[in-house]
């Protein structure tokens, strides 16, 4: 296994709406959430997406600066970057999509660069089901593990080619309310079951605040989330678990369950950074430091004895 990490999905413009302000035009996007959550690992992380001329260079250094490979990044002159707005109800853990522009994406061919055909994890983020098949063709040959994101846009409007998706992943990673949707059972079990004999061996479950589920055919692991004083814009904590659980994986260079429960604690710590300010704020400025402390605050809000 290398550590190469390959990654599908959008980078893109967001407007948020929380309970505690709303944001003009951020940087945000599902690869762009992965990007940075997985750049603090020791792993050759490469982005698969696409842009329009209006994606600010600034952002492209960002990304270039965390050591991110963006030679399968996409720009395509006269047309706009993907822009999605959203508003959370007080919660924080609903939200409605007030706006979504697919602009560039509509003309996007993903192409996988050469050095990243062979890559070991293939992250297929939240995109068109089409683009995720397309980047799975291009690859070499079946990566060690391949991982599945997707959210209710997708479920809705591309169901039969999102089901041809998932029947050839390794692990989907899915939120409560589209294990639900996509299985038509209320039960998370039940429905992880459900999902497993669609295609995948692993199923993670995430619950927003209530944390996360990881699944094999015969285990369940289950992961908290911490309990934070402020929360601000949950906008990317999915991507950045996510990020996180790959980044983890790539670096131990391992594929096992129990290697997973470790990573989906520390997927969680990289959402309960991203939750705490708007957007990218918080992985922007990440340091090892405190991921490593935020992981031991895990491990003692759930260790006991009896
Ligand atoms: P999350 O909160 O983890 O679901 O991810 C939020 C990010 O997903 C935002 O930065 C959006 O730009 C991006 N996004 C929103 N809608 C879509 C969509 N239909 N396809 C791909 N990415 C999307």
């Amino acid at each position: 296994m290398n550590n190469k990490l390959l990654v599908i999905g959008t980078m893109a413009y967001d407007a948020i709406e929380t309970p505690f302000g709303k944001t003009g035009r951020i940087l945000g996007g599902c690869a762009t959430y992965i990007g940075l959550a997985a750049s603090q690992f020791k792993t050759q992380c490469g982005l698969v997406s696409v842009i329009g001329d209006d994606f600010e260079k600034a952002h492209l250094d960002l990304l270039i600066g965390k050591g991110l490979d963006l030679s399968g990044v996409h720009s395509i002159p006269g047309e706009k970057t993907f822009f999605w707005s959203g508003k959370y109800n007080n919660d924080l853990n609903s939200r409605t999509t007030l706006e979504t522009q697919l602009n560039v994406l509509t003309k996007f061919e993903p192409v996988v660069p050469e050095h990243f055909k062979n890559a070991s994890i293939l992250l297929l983020g939240n995109l068109d089901p089409n683009l995720q098949i397309k980047v799975l063709n291009q690859m070499e040959k079946k990566p060690n593990l391949v991982v599945l994101d997707t959210m209710n846009f997708w479920i809705e409007s591309y169901r039969e080619k999102l089901n041809e998706v998932i029947a050839k992943v390794d692990l989907i990673s899915i939120n409560d309310e589209e294990a639900r949707q996509i299985t038509e059972t209320h039960s998370l079990v039940k429905a992880a079951k459900k999902l497993m004999a669609m295609g995948p061996n692993y199923v993670i479950i995430k619950k927003g605040e209530n944390g996360a589920l990881l699944f094999d055919k015969d285990k369940i692991f289950c992961a908290p989330a911490l309990p934070l004083e402020e929360v601000f814009d949950p906008t990317g904590a999915g991507d950045s678990f996510i990020g996180g659980f790959v980044g983890h994986l790539s670096q131990c260079g391992r594929i096992s369950f129990e290697e997973m429960k470790a990573a989906t604690i520390v997927g969680s710590a990289m959402a309960s950074f991203t939750v705490q300010n708007f957007g990218t704020k918080s992985l922007e400025k990440l340091t090892i430091p405190s991921i490593k402390e935020r992981i031991v605050a895990f491990k003692s809000l759930t260790e006991f004895e009896i």
